[in-house]
């Protein structure tokens, strides 16, 4: 059985599209939140995600801010704006559908959250010391997270000693066959690790591993519909550069 996770799509249906070529026949898809915010196409994003993810589909800070549940304030300025322009775009089904999602899933061995076990929400998981407070906040042997926009993982025992998180390749392989993971896929509609290719990754339960992969998509496509959108110049060039 093979799982596509992704996470942080940002709107960005082009990313997303390519992503779903690339990754071929799943069984099952799981995304862990940021559906919507930043980029230029956030129905079409939502609509594909509430049919694709029927089973795993857990709310990101900037889903929450589209439905009201968060002050606008706490985003920088540029945030703003493109959240404002996004819950401007969404009708009443979107809403309702990203209103419906929980912001945690546990099943069988595995956690699901956007941010971090400890703070669903908000909290970003990015060194070993965070990950280290994370860890005994589930119970499950896996738990998949996204919010920073960084391809990621990190065993329990590696945490503890402060051994800095792994920041996985395209085609790398991570056997989950033993031991206690905290795995981020990367996010699929705006990278921040210097790589502007879109990142998944792949979680075979059955062989106990996880594939981490990056793909180029067309990027200046969405360009192209974020300035015709009319959002802010800052969000279009960074995607090129994947910051
Ligand atoms: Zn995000």
């Amino acid at each position: 059985m093979r799982i596509l996770i992704i996470s942080d799509i940002h709107a960005n249906l082009v990313a997303l599209e390519a992503v779903l070529q690339d990754a071929g026949r799943v069984e099952d898809v799981w995304s862990v939140g940021d559906i919507v915010g930043y980029g230029p196409r956030p129905r079409e994003c939502v609509e594909l995600v509430r049919v694709l993810c029927p089973n795993v589909s857990v709310i990101g800070n900037h889903d929450w801010a589209c439905i009201g549940r968060l002050s606008l304030e706490e985003f920088n300025p540029v945030a703003r704006f493109a959240s404002y322009w996004t819950t401007m775009q969404l009708q009443a089904e979107h809403l309702q559908y990203l209103e419906s999602l929980p912001n945690r899933i546990i099943d069988r061995d595995w956690t699901a959250v956007h941010g971090s076990p400890r703070h669903p929400i908000w909290e970003y998981i990015y060194n070993a010391r965070i990950a280290a407070l994370n860890f005994p906040a589930f119970d499950t042997q896996l738990c998949f997270v996204g919010h920073t926009h960084v391809p990621l993982y990190i065993r329990e025992d590696e945490a503890q000693a402060n051994i800095a998180p792994h920041h996985p390749a395209d085609g790398e392989v991570l056997d989950v066959s033993d031991g206690r993971y905290i795995i981020n896929p990367g996010a699929v509609g705006q990278p921040r690790d210097g790589d502007p290719r879109a990142a998944y990754a792949i979680f075979e339960p059955e062989q106990r591993r996880v594939t981490f992969h990056r793909i180029e998509y067309r990027v200046a496509e969405t360009q192209a519909q974020m300035r015709e959108a009319g959002l802010p110049e800052s969000l279009v060039t960074r995607l090129a550069v994947g910051v």
